[in-house]
């Protein structure tokens, strides 16, 4: 991110802008509908300000002289469109001064630049991609426009001028969020966006107690809770929806290490952000600990969410913290994931069941060679059963020990799938007999096998070569 978005307050100057033609005309349009004063120096000396409406026009100061000698006291934008070689010039003048600058069509120039806009009135969203694609920004400006509400702007104005009451009626600061959450999703929002503003009206003057409206306990506290959140493999357009409402609605969020800072990403801006889990080298803070740190925070009014990679009943001890917090009387919810397992699946198009051929699935762990041990692998004999590995690298040896001791054919198909649904993931395939070797040639970070005759359904099964053309191709191309 190069340039950082914020909106200019068009009532604290005068807006300069040099330049003449439809380019220049297009910007006048823009900065009169948001109310902005413009001094104007036509280059052409073309003044026409036809088009615009009379409180626009009115707020335009024609500037007849040259603008590399104007005034720049007070001015709190440059803006160049169809200007010629006059823009880069008064760039110059701009930065010596620090005002901000825009030249049109040239980065090299400009200071700030103009973003994409959907404009709902006091919601305004705005779109940038740092002047790298203009034609990506309108797309995603369209997508923006069919699904934001089209009174959105209308429900900003209405608590805008409820702020200020509510504020004094509930200081503590996360119930009056969360009493603004209320209206926003519940039925006094829905009734502004439908644009019925005067029911709205009274309804939230109907609200005798507003802190018990905001969910808030006798004491005028919030009230706390956990949300156990999986965070799926990696990819974080795999979130779900209600994982998504979560980080975003988090005040403070206890993560594993395997979640990716993509996903944290996603999460509320000022939320912390808390790392629980074992660092590489280094053993992590510990399951009592975490427990207590999210009864603490629960306690103390703050929504909590636990962040796990896949999903957290899937070999992520969601069961364990579930018990503690039931223990504790905490209110908390689970919202699954997509396990490693399903991810893995889906991007290498391993079939995990498949007619006739794989009826059940196995999902099992072999942290260490002393776990893989303790497992009976005479119950993973059936040929047409699939069995996936967590934590199965380092105790692959064992695995394959004991799925051969227990009569499993060695050419069984197997797959070993690293660091999935991330921009960097990987594929090996071969036999079981082969799956000390394969895990060799993974490049680190997590992984999981997948054993059974689907994996030679897989698509880095039916194209071998391919990783071995691609890197042949980079080579040439070198
Ligand atoms: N709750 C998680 C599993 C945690 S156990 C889930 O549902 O996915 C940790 C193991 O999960 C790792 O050792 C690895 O076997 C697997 N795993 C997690 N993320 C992975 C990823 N992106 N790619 C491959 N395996 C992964």
């Amino acid at each position: 991110m190069r340039f950082l978005p914020v909106f200019l307050d068009l009532q604290a100057g005068p807006v300069l802008l040099i330049g003449a033609g439809e380019l220049a005309r297009a910007k006048l349009r823009l900065l009169a509908a948001a109310g902005a004063r413009i001094r104007w120096y036509a280059t052409d000396g073309n003044h026409d300000v036809s088009g615009l409406d009379s409180a626009g026009a009115a707020r335009i100061e024609l500037a007849e002289s040259d603008p590399l000698a104007a005034d720049l006291t007070g001015v709190i934008a440059i803006l160049c469109a169809g200007a010629g070689d006059i823009g880069p010039v008064m760039s110059a003048r701009a930065k010596a001064v620090g005002i901000p600058v825009n030249v049109m069509d040239d980065l090299a120039h400009s200071t700030f630049i103009f973003p994409a806009i959907v404009d709902r009135g006091d919601v305004v969203v705005a779109i940038g991609t740092g002047g790298a694609s203009p034609v990506v920004a309108r797309r995603l400006r369209e997508r923006i426009e069919a699904v934001l509400p089209a009174r959105i702007g209308d429900l900003a104005g209405f608590i805008g001028r409820w702020r200020k009451l509510i504020h004094n009626r509930i200081p503590e600061f996360p119930l009056r969020r969360r009493f603004w959450e209320r209206v926003v999703d519940g039925p006094i929002g829905a009734l502004v966006l439908a644009g019925r503003q005067d029911e709205a009206e009274a309804a939230l003057k109907d609200i005798s107690d507003p802190t018990a409206f905001a969910g808030g306990s006798a004491s005028g506290r919030a009230e706390g809770s956990v949300t156990l959140v999986g965070a799926g493999p990696g990819d974080p357009d795999l979130l779900t929806v209600k994982a998504l409402r979560a980080l975003q609605d988090a005040d403070v969020i206890f993560y594993d290490e395997l979640v990716s800072p993509e996903i944290l990403d996603r999460a509320r801006r000022d939320a912390s952000r808390v790392p629980v889990g074992r660092r590489v080298g280094k053993p992590g803070i510990g399951q009592d600990a975490i427990n207590r740190l999210m009864i603490d925070a629960a306690n103390s009014g703050q929504r909590v969410v636990r962040l796990k990679g896949g999903d957290p009943f899937v070999f992520g001890r969601g069961g364990e913290e579930v018990e503690v917090l039931r223990e504790a009387g905490v209110t908390y919810s689970v919202v699954p994931g997509i396990t490693a397992g399903l991810g893995a699946a889906a991007q290498f198009e391993v079939p995990l069941t498949f007619r006739h051929e794989a009826l059940r699935i196995t999902f099992l762990t072999a942290h260490k060679a002393r776990d893989a041990q303790t497992v009976d692998w005479s119950t993973l004999t059936d040929e047409k059963m699939t069995v996936v590995v967590y934590m199965g690298t380092t105790a692959a040896p064992s695995v394959r020990a004991g799925l051969l001791a227990a009569g499993r054919s060695p050419q069984t198909p197997v797959g070993v799938f690293a660091r999935v649904t991330r921009t960097d993931a990987q594929a090996v395939v071969g036999t079981l007999d082969q799956l000390p070797t394969l895990v060799e040639q993974i490049d680190g970070g997590p992984a999981i096998l997948i054993i059974g005759d689907v994996v030679a359904h897989s698509a880095p099964w039916r194209h071998p070569n391919l990783n071995h053309v691609i890197t042949q191709l980079l080579e040439a191309a070198e």
